[in-house]
């Protein structure tokens, strides 16, 4: 405990040498459970307000689609999509790091930086976030681990698949001491063949650590090695599964396979950072001094609580590229009820997908991948089926990529095929030419997720 303490007074110390308020920050995040529901609605407010009114009269793209007002509501604002924000990248920024991005001059060393997010799961986007954002985020990230009883500090393992956070080559020295000190043990997710799986049990189980950050599919590819091969694992106490959904059949394969670990959704994206994370009541609390969530149906129009909608983020902060009713690409809802731990904030009932790997049938509705991941993992698999990868690219024309697990009986396969195929067709309308192909392997997006069902119907027409 002493240890863990005086790393992180180090931590703090050495983003307090580099300009960075962190310690700050993180303190606003872990008072929130002292605070009231009025308090945190106040702040919130208060935030917004400043914000609107902020990028309302400074951005050239809020001054072409919003009028000038004493005081602004949300919905005076438009939906910004990720088209819009490619299209007017620099309408969006502030005066001063539009100046210094044009002139190609960034002089501070923590400073604003450009984040990009991977063109697998949408529109490939950069976005920035200024030096504030920064410091809020990292806090954020830090709190979502507090909530997930590995309080900053206590070291934990880190299944990840970012190329600057896994090759120490292109870090710098001050990021891998900031890495020691912050007590992750890096696992790189891009390396998931059962060889390299088996070799992170083995690191587990020689280490004290108790805790798992992970890539929920990474986790989920993990459990279900373990599974299948009888391989024996300490048990954990938690493990976070960020950066993807999350089904109930993968926490529990998840929870299973680490000795009935608990299971932590984290919801977050690099354009967003930390948005929601489970407390160990199993509240997933939406961080809202940090961002504000709302869910509008495809109209644009607002869904009530507990209706499932379209995502939009407001983050509190980050004046220098406001994103205001950001369409993150993702599909939730925003629960009636509120989390009994105390902390006063809304939780999400729940958070599915990226809206592109939503599917859709003949008449454009949505085919959820979390039912086309039972439909083919579960129900239709006994056993064959090692991954698979639904691709569609119109209405009426989809392929099924399908890697068959080793030593599975053809006849056994093709029936479970034959069933796909029926209950496919059946829910995507009877005009659907879906092509099944048995492939060797199936390749990671560029990013290291794997991702399960793509829609790219209109990519070509660039939408
Ligand atoms: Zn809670």
């Amino acid at each position: 405990m002493l240890r863990e303490r005086l790393n992180r007074a180090a931590y703090f110390g050495l983003h307090r040498l580099i300009g960075s308020d962190l310690a700050k920050r993180y303190k606003e995040f872990v008072d929130l459970e002292t605070r009231s529901h009025e308090w945190l609605r106040d702040l919130q407010g208060q935030r917004l307000q400043k914000l609107l009114a902020y990028a309302a009269s400074q951005m050239p793209f809020y001054q072409k689609h919003v009028t000038p007002q004493a005081e602004y509501v949300l919905s005076d604002f438009p939906i910004l999509t990720k088209n819009d924000v490619r299209d007017n990248f620099q309408d969006l920024m502030s005066p001063r790091i539009r100046q210094e991005n044009l002139s190609g001059k960034q002089n501070l060393s923590y400073s604003w930086t450009r984040v990009q997010t991977g063109g697998s799961t949408g529109t490939p986007t950069t976005v920035i976030h200024d030096k504030n954002f920064r410091d809020i985020n990292r806090a954020a990230r830090l709190y979502t681990q507090y909530l997930c009883g590995f309080a900053f500090g206590t070291p934990y393992f880190k299944l990840w698949g970012s190329m600057r956070e896994i090759n120490d080559a292109k870090e710098s020295l001050q990021q891998r001491i900031a890495s020691t000190l912050a007590g992750e043990v890096l696992l790189n997710a891009f390396r998931m063949e059962d060889p390299q799986i088996d070799s992170y049990v083995q690191t587990i189980n020689h280490s004290p650590v108790s805790h798992l950050m992970a890539y929920s599919d990474a986790a989920y590819r993990m459990a279900e090695h373990i599974r299948t091969a009888g391989v024996k694992v300490r048990p954990l106490k938690s493990v976070m599964a960020c950066a993807g959904t999350l089904t109930d059949e993968m926490r529990q394969s998840i929870s299973n396979a680490f000795g009935q670990a608990r299971v932590h959704n984290m919801y977050g994206s690099r354009d967003c950072g930390a948005m929601a994370c489970e407390c160990l009541h199993g509240g997933l609390h939406i961080l809202e001094n940090k961002v504000i969530l709302e869910t509008v149906d495809q109209t644009g129009a607002p869904v009530s609580p507990g209706e499932t909608g379209r995502i939009l983020v407001t983050l509190l902060g980050n004046y220098g590229f406001p994103m205001i009713r950001y369409e993150i690409g993702d599909i939730g809802s925003i629960s009636r009820r509120r989390c009994h731990c105390g902390i006063p904030t809304a939780v999400l009932d729940r958070v599915e997908g990226r809206t592109i790997e939503f599917l859709l049938s003949a008449n454009g509705g949505y085919v959820s991948p979390i039912y086309i991941r039972h439909l083919i993992g579960v129900v239709h698999n006994s056993g064959v089926i090692r991954r698979f990868q639904v691709v569609q690219d119109a209405l009426d024309h989809a392929v099924l990529a399908l890697e068959k697990e080793s030593g599975a009986a053809d006849a056994v396969l093709d029936d479970s095929i034959a069933n796909i195929r029926r209950d496919l067709i059946t829910v995507f309308g009877a005009g659907m030419k879906l092509e099944i192909k048995v492939v060797d392997r199936i390749p990671e997006s560029d990013s290291g997720k794997f991702i399960p069902c793509i829609n790219r119907i209109g990519r070509s027409a660039g939408l």
